[in-house]
């Protein structure tokens, strides 16, 4: 069996996925960036090819993808992360009927795409001036509410009073708004579902940008985020696509771009 490994090297997160000769995902690992994005992306691969018995020869083809790609330079093949997710979102989507908008939050910026019906790109818009509505902002919020990231999701659920309005365009200054809120006697609930509110608004409008299509297939690490997830779909107005694995799907669209190229040598060398 030959396989394909798309690796993304994120601003926050690094994410590997490999894929096999039929483009059914064998494994994905997730492991934060750090400061060493080089020693961490090796390490990233070398650990899911150690959990999948793989050696690194029977990877045939790996493109890089992300922010760092540029630094993984053992890759085969390097792509823009905005190419890589729409392949993997249109692959992804398949199973849910076909995805024609993306709405990708990472970890210091954001993005939405909108693909054809063949899984081409026709429009993009991307925020990556300002944290709000980014990851980061998630970051800080849940260490300013002395919480887990994780648990954020299900906090957003447990108000007992309307969600709080988070004003701040800054994540600066809305580090200070929170702190404040707390200060006033205010939940934890409902100024996590209020941070997820503001995230939503500025995500919709970023989609608004770039025309929304249905299915809506949102990913990147803040799609784990089932408060986030409410947020989105309420101020959409839809339903929104999450995928298995949401963080990994840029990964998974470079593996599934390794796998292609390498078919596509292949078939010409044959000819
Ligand atoms: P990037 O590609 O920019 O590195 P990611 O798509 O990997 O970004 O997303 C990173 C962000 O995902 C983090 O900043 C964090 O806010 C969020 N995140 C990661 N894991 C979880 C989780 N289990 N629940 C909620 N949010 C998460």
């Amino acid at each position: 069996m030959k396989y394909f490994a798309g690796i993304d090297v994120g601003s926050t997160a690094i994410k590997v996925a490999v894929v096999d000769e039929e483009g059914g995902i064998a494994g994905v690992h997730v492991t934060p960036s750090g400061s060493l994005f080089h020693k961490n992306s090796t390490d990233a691969l070398n650990t899911l090819l150690t959990k999948l018995s793989l050696k690194r020869e029977d990877v045939r083809y790996l493109i890089a993808t992300g922010y760092g790609r540029k630094l993984f330079k053992e890759a085969d093949d390097s792509i823009s992360e905005i190419t890589a997710n729409a392949i993997g979102a249109f692959e992804a989507g398949k199973a849910f009927g076909g995805v024609r908008t993306i709405i990708n939050i990472g970890g210091q910026d954001s993005k939405a795409i909108q693909i054809d019906n063949t899984g081409n790109v026709v429009n993009f818009a991307m925020n990556d001036k300002c944290a709000a509505g980014t990851g980061r902002f998630l970051d800080v919020a849940a260490r300013n509410l002395d919480l887990d990231l994780e648990d954020l999701g299900d906090y957003h659920f447990q108000g007992s009073e309307a969600p709080l309005n988070i004003n701040s365009t800054c994540t600066v200054f809305a580090e200070s708004e929170i702190i404040g809120l707390l200060a006033k006697g205010h939940g934890k609930a409902e100024i996590i579902a209020g941070i997820h509110y503001s995230i939503a608004s500025r995500t919709v409008r970023l989609a608004k940008r770039v025309g929304i299509e249905d299915r809506v297939y949102f990913d990147g690490g803040p799609a784990l985020n089932k408060g986030l997830v409410a947020a989105i779909q309420d101020e959409l107005g839809r339903e929104l696509v999450i995928p298995e694995h949401p963080q990994t799907t840029t990964a998974f669209g470079a593996a599934m771009l390794a796998r292609s190229e390498f078919m596509a040598e292949q078939s010409l060398e044959n000819a």
